[in-house]
């Protein structure tokens, strides 16, 4: 009878464990690949990007443009986005099912969607547009191509940036919907730290962070040194995961941390919202990342960092280190074909030594992170509203002939704040041209961030600290003909392409006419080219006038003009 009972229980399990494993919450056969090359990826999903986590995968696309892009199942054209940086030309098509395909980057549309967003772009006078068709006006029927693939906006190479949301506006790995890349590598990793929680703590009788030696063994395995540490302690892991098929660096699917064989971290990189990406910086090690670009993935969790991403967080992922500790921590990473690698770090208790520390020199001014924080010195203040920062701090500030230096740019911040110049001392015709200016890099160069002007106050918003003065640009734009010259016959050319640049504070907008009426013209920011396309038949006539004015960010200017003759 017993017996029975237990052989009941048994096959029950294992029936129910069936289901677990080959039900999958997302369909298997619904989506087709958006290319038909095959899929060798550039960047993964979730990967950790500047500021963001990728919402996508990068398809590589043989070093070349215009592949055709497929329409990953039928649907309808939900939204089409143009613009100069970012996804550059962009199409989304809404699936019978509720998910969302986006596909970016792209040279250009099919020919019906071509012309469909040419027309809103005529109508606007404008080449980035953005609009939301309704269902019934692009319906995209299955294998259809929809467009072809390219490099525009913020792409640094040809590819596809491939992404599948959810009825949310979620992005959500596209490979759970059983796309086939070929991976049998595990994830590596490439460096490990322990941090102390608090002043408390202890790594090797060190209170901050304290990188680990790694050594790797014959398996793919890894542990590190032996530790001796005391009170609450967290580690940190900079990884990545190669596939069979490209050298790429990409990221990795799953990171768990065990603490005497129970779980206490994991991260699961399979869907996330736009509106928590923001995190990633409080995720990484900010200060590490912003000195070495290194990016060290956190297995413990602080204040404000709310990633859904994080599951079974305990403790928020520390460890509690006694005197009779003597124990291994585990790190588990993943990629997404499930091959892993194994992290073992060797963890004894042992009281800190008595440590001689020198003082630290801290500044007077000290945010509080959960209120407002205005600073205020000569003509500058700083104002940082509530929950800007993570953390409270002693912040460094300063203002010298008119250059502020607002501490280091290694802390996240969650929010912009805004700063603002007060520029009467300044003549009429300064006032005009002057702009607030980010101060970047080894040379410290001057970079135009967006300012407003109020009567004498120049304002702008930024979201990282660091070292702003004011800079005045007083040249105007050029504009340079790159194929044709001043009255020539221009009959056989197809295109009509400039050359335009700005040498501070950049190209703000441009606007273009032959015979009065406006053309469109595609500005590519990273060959400085305005481009337009005689299959618009916008020019009608003979003798051709052409017009550009190209503005830079602080209103400066130029206007060209040219002649040509077409049949
Ligand atoms: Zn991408």
């Amino acid at each position: 009878m017993q017996r029975n009972i237990f052989m009941k229980y048994t096959i029950l399990l294992l029936f129910w464990f069936n289901i677990g494993f080959s039900q999958s919450p997302y369909p298997q056969d619904y989506f087709r690949s958006p290319l038909d090359v095959t899929l060798v990826l550039s960047g993964t999903f979730a990967e950790l990007r500047s500021n963001h986590f990728h919402s996508g995968i990068d398809i590589k696309t043989q070093q070349r443009t215009g592949l055709n892009v497929y329409g990953v199942a039928e649907g309808y054209v939900s939204r089409i986005k143009v613009s100069h940086y970012g996804y550059g030309k962009a199409l989304y098509i809404t699936h019978p099912n509720g998910y969302v395909s986006v596909y970016a980057h792209l040279s250009k549309f099919s020919p019906r969607i071509q012309k469909y967003i040419k027309e809103c772009q005529y109508d606007k006078e404008s080449y980035e547009v953005e609009v939301f068709p309704s269902p019934d006006e692009l319906l995209i029927t299955a294998d259809e191509i929809v467009a072809f693939s390219g490099n525009s906006g913020s792409s640094g190479g040809p590819h596809l940036h491939f992404e599948i949301r959810d009825n949310e506006e979620r992005p959500i790995n596209p490979m759970l919907f059983g796309m086939d890349i070929k991976d049998t590598k595990p994830p590596v990793l490439s460096a490990v730290y322990a941090y102390p929680r608090d002043r408390n703590a202890h790594i090797n009788n060190i209170k901050k962070r304290k990188e680990l030696r790694l050594i790797p063994n014959e398996k793919g395995d890894y542990t590190t040194e032996p530790i001796e540490a005391y009170g609450d302690i967290g580690f940190g892991v900079v990884t990545y995961d190669q596939q069979d098929l490209a050298y790429n660096k990409n990221g990795l699917s799953n990171i768990q941390g065990f603490y005497n064989g129970n779980k206490t971290f994991e991260m699961d990189f399979k869907r996330f919202s736009f509106a928590e990406s923001k995190h990633i910086n409080r995720f990484i090690d900010y200060e590490v990342y912003k000195e070495e670009n290194s990016r060290i993935q956190k297995l413990f969790v602080q204040s404000g960092n709310t990633l859904s991403m994080l599951k079974d967080v305990n403790a928020s992922g520390y460890i509690t280190v006694e005197d009779s500790t003597n124990t291994v921590y585990k790190v588990r990473l993943r990629d997404f074909r499930g091959n892993e690698s194994w992290l073992s770090i060797p963890v004894k208790g042992q009281p800190a030594k008595e440590i001689l520390e020198a003082p630290e020199l801290k500044p007077n001014t000290y945010i509080i992170a959960n209120q407002v924080n205005e600073l205020e010195q000569g003509n500058v203040s700083v104002y940082f509203p509530t929950n800007t920062f993570y953390d409270d701090f002693h912040i460094n500030f300063s203002v010298l002939n008119d250059t502020l230096k607002l501490h280091k740019n290694t802390i996240p911040l969650m929010k912009s704040y805004t700063i603002t110049f007060d520029i009467k001392n300044y003549s009429v015709a300064d006032k005009d041209q002057l702009f607030i200016a980010n101060l970047y890099g080894y040379y410290q160069r001057p970079g135009y961030i967006s300012t407003k002007r109020l009567g004498d106050l120049l304002s702008a918003r930024t979201k990282s600290l660091g070292t702003f003065t004011l800079a005045r640009d007083t040249v105007n734009p050029t504009i340079k003909p790159v194929n044709f010259q001043e009255g020539k016959w221009l009959s056989k050319l197809n295109e009509l392409k400039v050359k335009i640049d700005d040498d501070l504070s950049g190209i703000s907008n441009y606007r273009a006419t032959i015979n009065g009426k406006w053309i469109l013209m595609e500005y590519d920011y990273k060959k400085d080219t305005l481009t337009y396309d005689f299959d618009d038949h916008i020019n009608t006539a003979t003798e051709n006038n052409l017009k550009i004015i190209v503005t830079d960010n602080v209103g400066n200017s130029t206007t060209f003009e040219s002649i040509f003759f077409r049949k």
